[in-house]
């Protein structure tokens, strides 16, 4: 690929992708480099944050780290990310609060010749996105469940049926619909051939879904599901939960209505679910190290900077466009692991050993 290639139309991004137009160009140390996170709902955008700030300085860069407030974090994120574009960002890294909602938004930054690299969740029906770096979220879905069955099948070795219920993230957030999808992948014949019972007959991602991904939205779903399918000796087997958050979320609920004990799935290891891990609470989540997935964006950048193409391993259709992806394996950790998986990192390692 020689960079001649590059001058082609900048819509283009078959063949030489989207990062072949940034390649041309190339810019200095010292450059900002904007990342517009989407929330603090969960604690790996919190960790994301702190580790893209320390990260990118020692790179040489100028780090301009933004988070979406929670009242309005659309419009939050739309206007943050233009103050970046009129900031001189080189480069801006987009963990997006809608996905759907950033297309004038990156269409600016295109023409301003900032690259747009999305991270951790897909930018959606766009063709102004460079890059696409995140952890396999089908891979997520299908571990997780996996897990469910696999744990299903230890806690209750006399059962040969498991009632269960399914939650999944927030519609505004494609990761959620690709976790579900993954999920469904090995539940839905388990379904089918009447090992899994969804008592609820919530089945679908349009039933289950968690707006916002706050845990009270699915906490007050639980309640009402536990409470109109599961009075007197009904009981609950399994939850099939996207995140550490959710899970937490459930499991009180499940505790509340005095069901249970149930297995349920979580990503994301958070600090407050490895107790709930190792005792076995919640049977399973998902480490995404956010350390990796923010070195391999800087990666990424670092490329860039010189003008040549980052490194990718995948593509993804966002509906508008394939994007160049970098895809990281997600680890799924249950209480026989997490003191392996976790050791050297300083914060989990030590809640293992409680
Ligand atoms: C991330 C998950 C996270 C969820 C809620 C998803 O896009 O991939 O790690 O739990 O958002 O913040």
């Amino acid at each position: 690929f020689a960079l001649s290639g590059c001058s082609g139309s900048s819509n283009d991004r078959g063949g030489d992708s989207a990062g072949g137009d940034t390649a041309a160009s190339g810019f200095k140390a010292g450059s900002v480099i904007g990342v517009a996170l989407p929330d603090k709902t969960s604690e790996n955008w919190t960790i994301a944050g702190q580790i893209f700030t320390d990260d990118l300085e020692k790179a040489g860069y100028k780090a301009n780290v933004q988070y979406a407030g929670s009242t309005s974090p659309v419009p939050d994120q739309q206007a943050q990310i233009t103050a970046m574009i009129q900031a001189g960002a080189k480069v801006i890294v987009i963990g997006a609060n809608d996905a759907k909602q950033l297309g004038a938004q990156v269409a600016d930054a295109k023409e301003q010749g900032v690259s747009i690299i999305a991270y951790d969740r897909l930018i959606s029906d766009t063709k102004d996105v460079d890059y696409y770096v995140a952890f396999n979220n089908f891979k997520v879905g299908q571990d997780q469940g996996q897990a469910l069955l696999d744990g299903l099948a230890k806690k209750f070795p006399d059962q040969k049926t498991y009632n269960i219920e399914l939650i999944a993230g927030a519609a505004t957030d494609p990761n959620a619909t690709v976790f579900f999808n993954g999920a469904m992948d090995v539940l839905k014949p388990k379904i089918d051939d009447g090992t899994l019972k969804v008592v609820s007959g919530q089945d679908t991602f349009e039933k289950v879904q968690t707006d916002k991904w706050d845990p009270a939205n699915a906490q007050s779903r639980m309640d009402t599901v536990l409470q109109g399918f599961y009075q007197g000796d009904t009981n609950i087997n399994g939850v099939l939960s996207p995140n550490d958050t959710l899970a937490r979320a459930a499991l009180q609920s499940v505790s509340d209505a005095k069901k249970g004990p149930i297995v349920i799935t979580g990503q994301d290891s958070e600090a407050a679910s490895i107790p709930l891990i190792m005792s076995g609470e919640q049977y399973m989540t998902i480490y995404k190290d956010t350390r990796k997935l923010v070195a391999q964006t800087v990666d990424m950048i670092n490329s860039l900077a010189k003008g040549d193409k980052a490194d990718t391993n995948a593509e993804e259709d966002n509906g508008a466009t394939k994007v160049p992806t970098y895809y990281l394996d997600p680890v799924v950790v249950t209480a026989d692991n997490a003191a392996e998986v976790y050791k050297d990192n300083d914060k989990l390692a030590p809640l293992t050993k409680q």
